[in-house]
């Protein structure tokens, strides 16, 4: 919520009049606008490739009622945010923060992005919120998996029912989220998340970041999530020829804010190597990139007392997955139904994470023991 605030108040001081609707929609756009001053401030990378006009940044609101995107342009201050005088602090070292406020202080307020919007749309809506797990019919974490997996199914066998895209469910949906599903997985381009799980509008809640790791911003959305929309599932999802992993098992030379996100990769890839003596190349992404699943779930419950009293208490339950960017089939790297029974028990107590160890893999790279080693201090930036 830290990078919120400052687009709030902006919205707020510009706009003293406003009624808590009109606030809302200004604090969006405020927030757009809010985001690209954070890129452009803390990245030199995206600075220059914006100078060099290979890269635009613009931002966007997407109606969740219309289903259309409005397009703001750039930033107001885009040319003094790109080409003004550098931080006179290395705008790597983690000042970005600070200093994209002060950047976004003087901007119109005008902006909004689109998780705020749908924020706003749950706002004025009796929703499962507040904590209602199951309240509003959700199903049990059990169904929540078959219906993933079944649409995985009719996804890579070629029949896809392409449910819930229709101007009913934007109508529906505009009023107030009931998400069944969270999925954390990357944001590789082939990894289209709605449409590999064959779902449409509403129905899960995805946070896509490089590598699917979770660090603290990807761990506060999952909270939202699970605890306050209530998803009764969540799914860290890997994918075959991940970027992120292979970079990491390369060592290739990382710029920008890049080595803070591999941070959360390398104990994954450490992991697969010690498993793995000898191993290298192709094989050793392969269980690097397994390892790396197990180790978002690590740090997820490592570091959110939230999650793991919701697993404690069988209201979520977290499972594994492995995307094929060929075949587009997912493998379940735990599977519910085999691993323990029809009816799904809670996922062992956070540090006792055998329970979420890979009991279908093939691989053997990532034993259970390998995935689920001691923390290493890791988590959170
Ligand atoms: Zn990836």
């Amino acid at each position: 919520m830290d990078n919120i605030e400052p687009a709030v108040r902006q919205a707020r001081k510009a706009n003293p009049a406003a009624n808590s609707e009109l606030l809302t929609a200004r604090s969006v756009e405020a927030n757009v606008f809010q985001s690209i001053s954070d890129i452009l401030s803390r990245s030199g990378e995206v600075r220059e490739l914006t100078k060099e006009g290979k890269v635009k940044v613009v931002g966007a609101v997407y109606d969740i009622a219309t289903g259309s995107v409005r397009w703001l342009g750039a930033h107001p201050e885009q040319s003094s945010l790109v080409f003004g005088k550098p931080r006179s602090d290395d705008p790597h070292a983690g000042h970005g923060g600070a200093a994209a406020h002060t950047a976004v202080a003087g901007a119109k307020a005008t902006k909004a992005n689109g998780s705020s919007h749908s924020e706003s749309g749950n706002a004025g809506q009796s929703t499962p919120a507040g904590g209602g797990h199951g309240a509003v019919g959700l199903p049990t974490p059990q169904q929540a998996f078959e219906m993933l997996r079944d649409g995985n199914q009719r996804f890579f066998s070629g029949a896809p029912q392409h449910p819930h895209c229709d101007k009913e469910r934007l109508a529906s949906t505009a009023k107030g989220q009931h998400p069944y599903a969270t999925v954390l997985s990357c944001a590789d381009s082939r990894v289209p998340v709605e449409r590999l799980f064959d779902q449409g509008i509403g129905d899960v809640f995805v946070v896509r970041f490089a590598g699917n790791v979770a660090d603290t911003d990807e761990i506060a959305s999952i909270e939202y999530a699970t605890g306050h929309l209530g998803t009764p599932l969540l799914v860290v999802l890997g994918h075959s020829s991940c970027g992120a992993v292979s970079a990491v098992v390369g060592n290739a030379e990382l710029h920008g804010c890049l080595p803070a996100l591999v941070d959360n990769i390398q104990p994954a890839v450490a992991r697969a190597r010690n498993a793995n003596p000898g191993l290298g190349g192709d094989p050793l992404i392969a269980a690097a990139i397994r390892a790396n699943v197990f180790q978002s779930m690590n740090d997820l419950l490592a570091n959110s007392p939230g999650v793991r009293k919701l697993v404690e208490a069988g209201k979520l339950r977290i499972v594994g997955g492995m995307y094929d960017l060929a075949s587009g089939k997912v493998e379940w790297l735990r599977d519910p139904l085999t691993a323990d029974g029809a009816d799904p028990k809670p996922a062992a107590a956070p540090s006792a994470k055998p329970a979420d160890a890979p009991q279908s893999s093939a691989e053997p790279a990532e034993s259970a023991k390998d995935a689920h080693g001691e923390h290493d201090g890791h988590g959170g930036r």
